[in-house]
């Protein structure tokens, strides 16, 4: 096999056993990446999934179940894999969950939960794996922030509160290691049909009384002028474009994939 971009690379994906995070696990694996996967699921689904990237990809893959609203579970996964692999050269912070209701009758601990699991876990897989990545002199942060990190939408004070400040955590990131080969970049999708945005359809169908197809419909054209989801796939590829040499003068933004969203 000829070489690769990432061969010798090694990247945790947090909430990589569905969705974005596994569209973006399997665009680094295919540049040659060892993948460390993290994420909740039916564990012989989980090993099935890291069979089917190795065997397709030629690379190695670990799984650390660490629950990421958990400061000691991650700080002991960042510990194992950084025993295991010597450092983690690209994290990938895209762990995440949705809540929707609005502010006076959101529950305390799902604001907790998602402030905890979309935003505090970054700073811990960043805090913990910086010192690895500066005595190596490289490294990528790649946040995976929303839309919501950029604008508001109604009942989504959780989760836009904590995108935003995603974002600031990126910028700060990016500039305390402009003066390395380490980068902090944050990606900002738009609708992705994953779970997470699926449960939104299924509400949305039975709030209206309509078909599941028409919820999607309804759903993309109220914001997402493309009216086209956004796919795992482009964002592996923009996440892979980030790991480039190319990229390396790309520091601290919020890239948006959102189908003409913010251009409105
Ligand atoms: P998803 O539900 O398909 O996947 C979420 C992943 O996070 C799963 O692997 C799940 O097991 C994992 N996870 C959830 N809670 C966890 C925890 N406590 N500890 C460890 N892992 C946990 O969702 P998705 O749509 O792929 O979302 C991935 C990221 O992309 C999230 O941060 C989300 O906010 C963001 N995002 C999604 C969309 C979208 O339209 N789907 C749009 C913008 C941003």
């Amino acid at each position: 096999m000829s070489a690769r971009n990432l061969d010798g690379k090694t990247a945790l994906v947090t909430g990589s056993t569905s969705g974005i995070g596994l569209g973006i696990a399997r665009a680094l694996a295919a540049e040659g990446a060892h993948i460390i996967f993290n994420g909740f699921g039916d564990a012989a689904e989980i090993a099935n999934l890291r069979a089917a990237v190795e065997e397709e990809f030629s690379v190695k893959t670990s799984y650390f179940n660490a629950d990421m609203s958990q400061c000691d579970q991650i700080e002991a996964m960042m510990q194992a894999a950084i025993a295991e692999s010597g450092s983690v050269d690209i994290v990938v912070n895209n762990a995440g969950i949705q809540y929707v209701a609005p502010i006076e009758d959101f529950p305390v601990e799902k604001w907790d939960a998602i402030l905890a699991i979309n935003l505090t876990s970054a700073f811990h897989t960043s805090r913990l794996a910086l010192p690895a990545m500066r005595k190596k002199n490289w490294g990528r942060i790649i946040n995976v922030a929303s839309v919501h990190g950029l604008v508001a939408s109604a009942q989504k004070s959780a989760y836009v509160a904590a995108k935003h400040g995603l974002i600031g955590l990126t910028k700060t990131t990016a500039l305390e290691t402009a003066d390395s080969a380490i980068t902090c970049n944050a990606i900002c999708p738009g609708f992705v049909l994953t779970p997470l945005v699926q449960k939104q359809v299924d509400a949305r169908a039975e709030r209206d009384g309509i078909s599941n197809e028409e919820a999607k419909k309804s759903l993309l054209a109220e914001k997402q002028p493309s009216c086209e989801f956004v796919t795992p796939e482009q964002l592996g590829a923009l996440a892979v474009f980030f790991c480039s040499d190319a990229a390396t003068q790309i520091r601290g933004v919020a890239w948006n994939m959102v189908g003409g969203w913010v251009a409105q």
